[in-house]
């Protein structure tokens, strides 16, 4: 580590423990270092036990697992895809990579998910233009639960299957049931700043066993049933390495002392920063039915105030501020249908991810942070908004 770099706070940096040494360590003396292996297994399974799924497929990257999640919903040229506009780049690049078109919704203001009635909006638009959208990727931003019950209602109500983008909701629950647990296919990321990570990895999981073979066959180069390289349909080289699944199932034992700690964070921010004026913390509380991991503790400004002479902070000065005192925010994402990249896309709403967009900050989350690091994220703070 750069020495100018000790004393920086990160949003969510790679928190590892104890036992991720142990089983690259056998990997390596065992010479399993090719991409199968039993770490890739036995990560699997604990996957399967954590989300309560029956089949899982250790990936190299979240993006890959969505990429191959449209594939099995049947996504090709020309289909369109409904997807919500406040997300990571990610959850929408896959449509693009198949020829398809995203077609954006708004959030709804509690959750920051896609809101039922802006969807509903528009299926029931697309259906009337002659263009029935071919799935819907449901994402729980922040680890927060988007509104299942609704959500799920209008996809049995007009049969478009789900792909759940469950990348930062490792660890959430809606009822006690895990999220990535609710669509047709769930996904999840092991990228570095996830609540758990393998430096880089993914997975997808199912309940259907033929599409659990299917995405295993897409991801090591669909090579068909036969002695020599005989190859049918284009494949793709997506598998983890055994390597890194090695890590992943060191991380996967700590899964509910992370979520605790990432709610404790969560619980202290809340606690600690109700006096500072002009600040809310978002996503408070967890509506009826919701258990989120709290990935990231997210703020939002006051609105600007017409009869307030002195202009409120805007998110960009307090992120400025925080990074003159070594401290790493980052706005919330940018809503999808802003990017240059989708601007010739559909959208349905806009104003509450844009409003979200223009007063929100996520603060320092890390795991491996003590109260003495979050006292001196609050006292930053404190001095940004006075
Ligand atoms: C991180 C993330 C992804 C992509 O995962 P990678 O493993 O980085 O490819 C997809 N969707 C969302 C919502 C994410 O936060």
């Amino acid at each position: 580590m750069r020495s100018q770099d000790y004393d920086r706070l990160y949003l969510s940096p790679p928190h590892l423990g104890r036992h991720e040494m142990n089983y690259v360590h056998k990997a390596i003396e065992d010479n399993w270092v090719a991409p199968a292996g039993p770490n890739i297994t036995g990560f699997e399974a604990d996957i399967c036990a954590a989300v309560g799924v029956p089949y899982a497929v250790a990936l190299n990257s979240g993006t890959a697992a969505i990429h191959l999640g449209l594939i099995l919903l049947g996504v090709g040229p020309g289909d369109e895809v409904l997807c919500p506009s406040f997300t990571f780049v990610a959850t929408a690049n896959p449509i693009v990579y198949l020829g398809a078109t995203p077609v954006f919704v708004d959030s709804e203001a509690e959750t920051w998910n896609i809101c039922p009635e802006r969807l509903r909006e528009a299926i029931v638009d697309r259906i009337a233009k002659g263009r029935k959208p071919k799935a819907l990727i449901l994402v729980h931003l922040y680890g927060m639960p988007a509104r299942l019950p609704e959500i799920l209602a209008l996809a049995t109500e007009f049969d478009i299957p789900i792909l759940e983008d469950a990348a930062e909701a490792l660890g959430s629950e809606w009822e006690q049931q895990p999220l990535g647990s609710f669509g047709r296919v769930g996904v999840f990321s092991f990228n570095g700043n996830k609540i758990l990570t393998t430096s880089g990895g993914g997975a997808l999981v199912t309940y259907d066993r033929a599409l659990a073979d299917k995405a295993r066959f897409l991801a090591t180069q669909a090579k068909d049933d036969a002695p020599y390289y005989q190859h049918s349909e284009t494949g793709y080289n997506y598998r983890l390495s055994n390597i890194l699944a090695g890590i992943g199932r060191g991380q996967m034992e700590l899964l509910p002392e992370r979520v605790k700690r990432r709610r404790q964070i969560f619980d202290w921010y809340r606690e600690h920063l109700a006096a500072v004026p002009g600040l809310t913390v978002a996503l408070a509380p967890e509506p009826a039915g919701s258990r989120a991991n709290r990935w990231l503790t997210t703020i939002l400004l006051a609105s600007p105030d017409p009869d307030n002479a002195a202009p409120a902070p805007t998110p960009e000065a307090v992120r400025l501020h925080l990074e003159t005192r070594n401290i790493e925010s980052r706005p919330l994402w940018k809503p999808l249908h802003l990017q240059p990249l989708f601007a010739a896309a559909p959208m349905y709403g806009g104003a509450v991810c844009e409003d979200l967009f223009a007063r929100g900050l996520c603060l320092p989350s890390g795991t491996a942070m003590g109260d003495g690091e979050l006292r001196r994220v609050k006292e930053a703070l404190t001095v940004a908004l006075s």
